[in-house]
């Protein structure tokens, strides 16, 4: 599931693939990938969806593109595309059969929305209006802003991950960013010692650089659900495997849902 990197990732890509090229050409497989309102339903679709974006982007060339945690706001003049990859989602510069939504450029090449759970999708905006849509409801992005003070009794894990705590941060970054800083990711945030409150900040940056640093040279990419035998991570999915700092057998366990790798060696209840 695409999480700040990825979501950078695909930022990126786009600003490489369309720089200096204008939209010519739009075609949309499947116009539930186009909503009205970020809060949509996935797979809600929209009446004019279709129309909406053809009006955007070929309004004007595409411009800057902005991300905040997940999500992503492109500029075409003084309209904008909301992008949301949802859990399967991705933009790439080659069509699967999973396009559902594809930007024809001046260069005969182009750029494809390829989601086979439909979860994502792309919303037509105002500029102005996007800028408000990018960060409602999200706390500070993860990457360009200091991560925000963690309080209460839930564990820590599961507060890293609230999106309107500290945007960006998903189930991976998360469990791999604990075992860094050799946090349990059980401990309820108001039990963080000072040193361990310390280390936090330094773990998430590092384990988000990490991330971002395993796409520098990849022309597309491929989601860790997508292909487990590409997995890069130390302890993600790696139960049962000695733990890469100190050979302790890694756990596995369930909070709020989803499974937790960690560290026993490395992260002392
Ligand atoms: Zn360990």
């Amino acid at each position: 599931m695409p999480e700040l990197p990825e979501v950078e990732f695909c930022r990126r890509s786009l600003l490489r693939w369309t720089a200096g090229r204008h939209v010519v050409g739009v075609d949309v497989p499947d116009p539930r990938s186009v909503r009205l309102t970020r809060k949509d339903r996935p797979s809600a679709g929209h009446p004019d969806g279709v129309a909406a974006l053809r009006q955007v982007v070929l309004s004007a060339p595409p411009g800057e593109l902005l991300r905040h945690g997940k999500r992503l706001l492109w500029r075409f003049g003084d309209a904008a595309l909301l992008l949301h990859l949802g859990m399967t989602g991705k933009w790439a510069h080659r069509g699967d059969r999973y396009v559902k939504v594809r930007l024809d450029l001046d260069d005969t090449s182009a750029v494809y929305f390829c989601d086979p759970r439909l979860l994502g999708g792309v919303v037509p905006t105002t500029w102005a209006e996007g800028l408000v849509a990018l960060a409602d409801g999200l706390g500070p992005d993860a990457w360009n802003a200091p991560l925000p003070p963690l309080t209460g009794s839930r564990p820590v894990k599961v507060a890293l991950m609230d999106q309107s705590l500290v945007a960006g941060i998903g189930n991976v970054q998360a469990m791999e960013a604990l075992w860094r800083a050799h946090i349990h990711p059980a401990t309820p945030c108001d039990a963080l010692t000072p040193a361990q409150r310390a280390r936090l900040p330094g773990a998430v940056r590092e384990q988000l650089a990490f991330t971002l640093g395993l796409f520098d040279d990849a022309e597309e990419i491929v989601y860790v659900e997508e292909d487990r035998s590409q997995n890069p991570f130390p302890i993600y999915r790696r139960e049962g495997t000695p733990c890469p700092a100190c050979g302790t057998p890694i756990a596995r366990m369930i909070q709020a849902g989803r499974s937790t790798y960690w560290c026993p060696g490395c992260q002392k209840a």
